[in-house]
């Protein structure tokens, strides 16, 4: 746990509401299951709960904020310092009507995107579909600026709240956001707390079947069903990362326990008890043999968080 130890948090005024522990299996919840433990896990009851542990935290500690982790690979060694998940105060979900056509959506950053979907389209509130097939949070969805099947939160974001380092609140505007492909311009050490979307009345059945199609292509598609985080690489200018990786010969290629899907060859899975270093070892391979093939280097999506496991390096070979 570094240099710090629990009581270090327990003695605070005022205390903390939320739940605290060390050593919390943190990469095992993750998409792809793999990867070593939190030193600290901080799931806060509330923001005003958030906003009290970042402005008493040590400086120098560290803080890693994971939503439902579906886009994140844990290395082995785990996170050290404090990790922060977003859970059941920050769920809401909510709907306000501006006028004949518009409505206001404003969730909790812990809400899973899907949910935030399915509420809507249980009001006859639409717009929002694209959402049901990202399978993570809305703070994730911020930070990333998901998006499928032609929208992405760019398109919807009225605003969002975040606390920054310290525990200041901050209202930010889909301007100050910032967004950008797979990307925003927010501090990294800046956590949203909640979001409000903008989206539209619209009949129930035809949000349903546009959920439905959403789900059957992804099911045609994706392996959705397998230990994965979604798209491994983002798209190059120009190009889809999937076709530079097939045309580089990598799809099904393995290495160790991870290979990358026969399915969707952007997509790398833990197929069968891989390390988080066989994942991050085979996605170099493939970075490496897209740059032979065609002369691209693939940017990494998948965010890669805490520390290499110095007695297990994972398989090297192919
Ligand atoms: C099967 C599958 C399909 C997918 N399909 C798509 C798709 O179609 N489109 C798409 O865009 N993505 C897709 N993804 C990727 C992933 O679902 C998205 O990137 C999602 O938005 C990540 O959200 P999360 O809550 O899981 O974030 P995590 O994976 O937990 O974290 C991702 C990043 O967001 C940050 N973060 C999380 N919560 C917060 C917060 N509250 N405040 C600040 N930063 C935060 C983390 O620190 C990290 O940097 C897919 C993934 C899988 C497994």
């Amino acid at each position: 746990m570094g240099n710090y130890s629990l009581e270090e948090f327990l003695d605070w005024d005022p205390p903390i509401r939320g739940r605290i522990s060390t050593n919390a299996a943190i990469g095992k919840t993750t998409w792809f299951q793999v990867g070593g433990n939190a030193d600290i896990l901080f799931r806060p009851k509330d923001t005003k709960d958030l906003a009290n542990f970042l402005n008493n935290c040590p400086r120098d500690i560290g803080v890693t904020v994971i939503g439902a982790g579906s886009n994140i690979l844990v290395r082995d060694g785990g996170i050290s310092g404090v990790t922060i998940r977003l859970r059941d105060g920050f769920r809401n979900v909510s709907f306000e009507k501006h006028n004949d056509e518009e409505v206001i959506v404003t969730c909790g950053a812990g809400a899973l995107d899907v949910i935030v979907s399915r509420k809507a389209a249980a009001e006859g509130v639409g717009g929002l579909e694209f959402l049901s097939g990202v399978p993570g949070t809305i703070g994730g969805a911020l930070r990333m600026n998901a998006g499928a099947y032609g929208k992405e939160m760019k398109d919807v974001v009225v605003w969002a709240t975040a606390l920054d380092g310290q525990g200041s609140e901050h209202k930010l505007s889909n301007n100050d956001i910032s967004f950008n492909y797979r990307h925003c311009n927010i501090p990294n050490d800046w956590i949203f707390t909640s979001a409000a979307l903008r989206a539209n009345i619209l009949d129930k059945s035809a949000i349903q079947s546009s959920i439905e199609r959403i789900a059957n292509q992804r099911s045609d598609t994706q392996p959705i069903r397998a230990r994965t985080s979604g798209s491994t690489f983002k798209n190059p200018n120009g190009h889809k990362a999937w076709e530079l990786i097939d045309r580089a010969g990598c799809r099904g290629l393995r290495l160790g326990g991870a290979k990358v899907s026969e399915k969707h060859c952007n997509f790398l899975v833990n197929a069968e008890n891989a390390t988080a270093a066989d994942l991050e070892n085979l996605g170099e391979e493939i970075r490496r043999r897209v740059k032979d093939s065609c002369g691209i280097i693939l940017e990494w999506e998948i965010e890669r968080v805490g520390q290499h496991n110095s007695s297990a390096h994972g398989s090297t070979k192919i």
